[in-house]
Formats: C-alpha cells, structure tokens, sequence
C-alpha cells in the first residue's frame, strides 16, 4: 500500500515549512555531507534538494552554480513521491527526463541517484542528491552510502530545529523548550532534583493588535521576551510557545522560588511602560506554575502549569496561580491586582 504521506502534497509542504529552512544561509554540516558524497562517491554535483511548491531550492549545492530550479524540471520531485531511492543511470534513456533542460544542457545531468530527506513526522521534504555528467552505475554500495549520508541530512534538519530560537524574541522555539522540558523530566525521574515550570500569556493581546497594529503587537512580543530574559536566571530556559504564549522551566527550583519568580516577571511587565505610537500601554499577563515532582510524564506537567494559567485568566487576569496552592494561599503570597489595560 502507498504511504498517505506521499501522496498528500499539501501536508507535505506544510511540514517543509515547519522545519524553517527555505531560504536560510549555508551551514556546515550540509556543506559538508554533499562535499563527502562528491568525493565517496566520485560524483561532480551533489545536493540538498528541498522541494517547495514551485521550485526545488537547495540547501547545500556543489558543481552546480544556481540556488534553485523550478520543480517541474527537478529529479528530485520524482524522489519525494516515493519511498525507494530514485536511481536514474542514463537520463537520456528515461522518458521522463529525455527532453528535461537540466540534462538537455548546463549542467548535462546524465546519471542521478537521490535518497530522500524525511521531516521529523515522516515526510519526503526533499532529497540528499549525486549527480554525474556522464551515464552510471550506483552500486548498491554507493546507494547504502547515500542512505546513510540522507538520514544525517535528516537528523540536521531536526537538529536544526530544536536548537533554533524563535526569531521575533530570541527565546526557544516550541520545540527546543519541550526538548529541554523532556531533558530535566528524565533528570528528575533520575536524580529526583525540583524543577518548576511556569506558563504564561499576555492578557488581552488581541486587543493590542486590534488597536495600534500587528507590527505593534510584534514589539510588545520582543519586549516581553526581553524583560523575561533579564528577570530570569541564566540557567532558567525561556521559549515562546506559540502567539503570545511564554513558558519558563527553572531547573533546581521548588515550587515555592518559581512562584516568586512568576510573581517577579509578572510585576516587571505590569510596570513597564510599552511605548506604541507614541502612547504608554499598560500590558499585564498571566501566569500558571507547576512543579515536575507531581509527574513523570511532559505532557503532564504542560497539561498542570496550563490549566494553572487557564485559573490565573479566570480569576481575573494579572495574577498567578500555583498547582497545589490554593486561591487564598496564593492571593496572601501575592495580592493579586487586577490592573486592566488602558484601551478602548
Ligand atoms: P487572553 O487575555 O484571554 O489571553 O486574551 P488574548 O486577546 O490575549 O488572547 P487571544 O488568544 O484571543 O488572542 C491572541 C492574539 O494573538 C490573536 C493573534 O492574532 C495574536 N498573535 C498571535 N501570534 C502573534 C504574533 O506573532 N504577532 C502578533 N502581533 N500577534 C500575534
Ligand atoms: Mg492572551
Ligand atoms: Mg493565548
């Protein structure tokens, strides 16, 4: 049976544009594999080929001089539609790229042989490509070599992703945070250290697009993201979960320090003065915590600081609350103020 992930384009697309990588500089690692499959396999041309919707746009390129081609005239479209690599010994014997210019001329593709480059959720994003002027064979050797050197690519391109910082704040992207949450979950499940967590979302942030623009809104974003990581402790790790959606996990610290410091970052933005066309805006959020001793699973423990945060919003905004504490606790720690946003 075929795979649905290879006939479905659009998801396809989608999960190549999650991995954020079109149009990125050249990084090492790429350039390096395609030098190595240029030498091991003593190829003139390899690439790495990501098939976008019009265009194939390659990564890492050596023997060729252009940074993309349009799809239609691409070897690599026919890789990403199947699962086996795409071996093509002599273009001129095969129908589907007899007449194709890149064979008809520069640079005279003659023999091709493409592994495919999968996303984290399993989808054909592209191809790890060797590529001869001449007419060859690829020993099943050469291709074992070129599978391997593909799944690298793979794991880069993820690799790439979870290390990578969301680019309006600097903090982590979602999944670098939720790759560290795992990290310190297995270290508590280990070592049985505290670790706190602390989710938090800006208040009526619609409203702030709504009334000085997205562009706007932007900068509230980078300026939380900011005061965060001035308030935060070297070793606290910040990411942007989506929107205007935060989180913070504090390794080596209780509930009760990761509260205080919610409270903290919570009064540092309630004080700053967002300067937005020229007017002072008040901007408040509110914060959920949780600490990792009550779970053993991630998504648990997301599941607890969120449902903190829902309570926070519930309870009027502008406030904090903590798993385990309740309402009155929590309102002695730290008087919740309902401070609103000056907006019409
Ligand atoms: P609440 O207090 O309940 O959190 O209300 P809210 O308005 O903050 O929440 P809601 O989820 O209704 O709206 C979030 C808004 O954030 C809607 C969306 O357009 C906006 N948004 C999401 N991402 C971005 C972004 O990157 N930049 C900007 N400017 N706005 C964004
Ligand atoms: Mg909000
Ligand atoms: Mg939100």
């Amino acid at each position: 049976m075929i795979d649905p992930k290879l006939m479905d384009d659009e998801a396809r697309l989608s999960a190549l544009g999650r991995m954020e990588i079109l149009e990125t500089a050249p990084e090492e690692p790429f350039e390096k594999i395609v030098n190595l499959v240029r030498t091991v396999l003593a190829v003139p041309i390899s690439t790495v080929s990501l098939v976008d919707r019009d265009r194939q746009w390659f990564k890492a390129y050596r023997g060729l001089d252009v940074q993309e081609t349009p799809r239609s005239i691409s070897f690599c479209t026919y890789a990403i539609q199947q699962a086996e690599p795409l071996i093509v010994e002599d273009s001129l014997l095969d129908e589907r790229f007899v007449r194709n210019p890149l064979v008809l001329g520069g640079p005279r593709i003659r023999s091709y042989a493409g592994v495919q480059v999968r996303s984290p959720d399993g989808y054909n994003v592209g191809s790890l490509c060797a590529m001869d002027t001449q007419p060859r064979r690829f020993s099943p050797a050469d291709i074992a070599i070129l599978s391997n050197f593909a799944n690298i690519v793979s794991d880069e391109l993820e690799l790439r992703l979870i290390a990578s910082t969301d680019h309006l704040t600097g903090a982590l992207s979602r999944r670098g945070f939720e790759e560290q949450v795992s990290r310190e979950v297995a270290r508590h499940a280990r070592y049985h250290r505290p670790s706190s967590m602390i989710s938090f979302d800006i208040d009526h942030f619609k409203k702030i697009n709504d009334s000085f623009g997205h562009p706007a809104g932007d900068e509230v974003l980078r300026h939380v993201g900011r005061l965060a990581m001035q308030t935060l402790r070297p070793t606290d790790c910040f990411g942007r979960m989506g929107g205007e959606e935060f989180a913070v996990l504090l390794p080596e610290t209780s509930a009760a320090d990761a509260f205080i410091a919610a409270e903290r970052l919570r009064l540092e933005i309630q004080n700053h003065a967002f300067v937005l066309a020229r007017d002072h805006v008040k901007v408040t959020a509110s914060f959920g915590v949780s600490v990792v001793e009550n779970f053993a699973d991630v998504g648990e423990w997301f599941a607890s600081a969120d449902k903190m945060l829902y309570e926070a919003k519930a309870r009027g905004r502008n406030c904090t609350r903590m798993a385990g504490l309740d309402a009155a606790e929590c309102a002695r720690a730290a008087p919740a103020t309902s401070e609103t946003l000056p907006l019409r």
